[in-house]
């Protein structure tokens, strides 16, 4: 699949296939809940979304996050699983162990895990840098949430973070994902968008024995809010339509690309990727 056009919606009237969301909110939205929701639709699925914490922030930053509680959290997940039903999922901010470690037994509770796939961005902090994990919570994310995961989606923070590794060349990238399989996703993507040194974004997948490239021209723009939750999303979606992991991430590479490309800038600082890029052909 090289295009959304390719991509089987469903007719009207009919259900179309059903993802979740497992993330925190941006109110300026451009980031988190409010990108997977917009890709979510933009690729003809229907978005079932589970919030874990309510962010305060616009184009500047985030100025402060208010955690939900864990049962509310759990119950978002099981009233969604045991009604409407999950054929795809992915996590964006968790913000504390807490709250992971409720995820984790949720979707075990729920009978997903090693059923419906996974998708595990592991956001640690905001793109410029305000933290929205606790550290403390960088274990339960290492040692409990990645191993359930279909697919492990860290920027180059992350895998220092996660397996600490700092990501130069190609050498390091390939050590980073032979590490981060090594944490027992079934699949590890080492998104190489902010190797600044390269001409190139070339994120790399390993599934503990194969390694796929995906590469696209950079595009310098300061607006590339909500990029790693926009790209997650869309592998998430052409999970649930069908596509194996590596034809998802493809697909899902064209598509940031695209949304990077229309970037438009919002208030005084950062503005998104255009989430809707394909609506403006
Ligand atoms: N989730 C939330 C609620 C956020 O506020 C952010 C960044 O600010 C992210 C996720 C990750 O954003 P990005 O896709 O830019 O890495």
């Amino acid at each position: 699949m090289t295009d959304a056009r390719d991509l089987p919606l469903s007719a009207p009237g009919q259900t179309p296939r059903r993802v979740m969301t497992i993330a925190g909110s941006d109110s300026g939205g451009s980031a988190g809940l409010q990108a997977d929701m917009r890709t979510f639709a933009m690729l003809g699925v229907h978005g079932c979304a589970a919030l874990t914490a309510v962010t305060v922030q616009n184009s500047l930053g985030v100025r402060a996050f208010h955690e939900v509680p864990t049962d509310i959290v759990a119950g978002q997940i099981s009233a969604v699983a045991s009604d409407i039903g999950i054929e795809a999922a992915k996590t964006g901010m968790l913000a504390s162990s807490a709250i992971i470690q409720t995820i984790v037994a949720t979707w075990r509770s729920e009978g997903l895990d090693g059923t419906v796939p996974l998708v595990v961005d592991p956001v640690c902090a905001s793109n410029v840098g305000e933290p929205l994990l606790h550290p403390n919570a960088l274990d339960a994310m290492r040692d409990e949430l990645i191993p359930l995961a279909t697919l492990v989606t860290p920027n180059l923070d992350e895998v220092r973070l996660l397996v600490g590794i700092d990501v130069v060349d190609d050498t390091t990238q390939r050590e980073a994902a032979r590490a981060l399989h090594a944490l027992g996703p079934q699949w590890a993507l080492v998104k190489g968008g902010h190797l600044r040194t390269s001409q190139t974004s070339s994120d790399l997948l390993f599934d503990g024995s194969e390694f796929h490239q995906f590469a696209a021209h950079r595009v310098d723009t300061p607006h590339d809010h909500g990029a790693g939750d926009t790209l997650a999303a869309a592998i998430t979606a052409a999970l649930a339509h069908g596509y194996r992991v590596p034809e998802a991430v493809g697909f899902a590479k064209l598509w940031i690309t695209e949304c990077i490309r229309a970037a438009y800038p919002i208030g005084r600082g950062h503005g998104p990727v255009n989430g809707m890029a394909r609506l403006l052909r």
